[in-house]
């Protein structure tokens, strides 16, 4: 059983998505050479909403030109372990929740866009543990649960 952490796909059930880069290693592909992925970027039609991976409160909300573009940045307490999710690009005007603002699994929190350092309209997602820091030390791999999702939808 692959590692999920009690986190679960940032959409909701029935949203069509593909994956379109790994977590990791990768050629950047806005600047030439190679970079360090800190999430999992996912591809939803443009309207798509963006949900809370699982219970948790709204540690961040903001905007980085450079990087995620419209970013939320929410803490869950899972098992007795902190886990910190990250969610970027999101449409302008488009996030619904506020710093300190509890939030429920599934709840919506933006739309998928385009913003900051992207391409193509898509959601990164990135999961930190113990502490909120993009650090390599701090980032899980979220491509087990991505993979549970899928699997779980061939299954239907
Ligand atoms: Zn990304």
């Amino acid at each position: 059983m692959p590692e999920t952490y009690g986190l679960t796909v940032p959409f909701k059930s029935g949203v069509d998505y593909i994956i379109t880069s790994k977590f990791g290693t990768r050629t950047d592909p806005v600047y030439s050479g190679s970079a360090f992925h800190s999430g999992i970027d996912l591809s939803a039609p443009s309207g798509t909403e963006i949900v809370a991976s699982a219970n948790g409160v709204v540690k961040e909300t903001g905007y980085n030109a450079n990087e995620l573009g419209n970013y939320v940045y929410i803490e869950h307490v899972i098992n007795g372990v902190t886990y910190y999710t990250a969610y970027g690009h999101m449409l302008d005007d488009s996030i619904v929740v506020k710093e300190g603002e509890p939030v429920t699994s599934k709840q919506k929190i933006g739309i998928i866009g385009s913003t900051g350092k992207s391409t193509g309209i898509h959601l990164h997602f990135s999961v930190m543990t113990p502490n909120l820091s993009f650090d390599k030390e701090n980032l899980k791999d979220p491509l087990s649960i991505v993979k549970k999702d899928l699997d779980s939808k061939a299954k239907k």
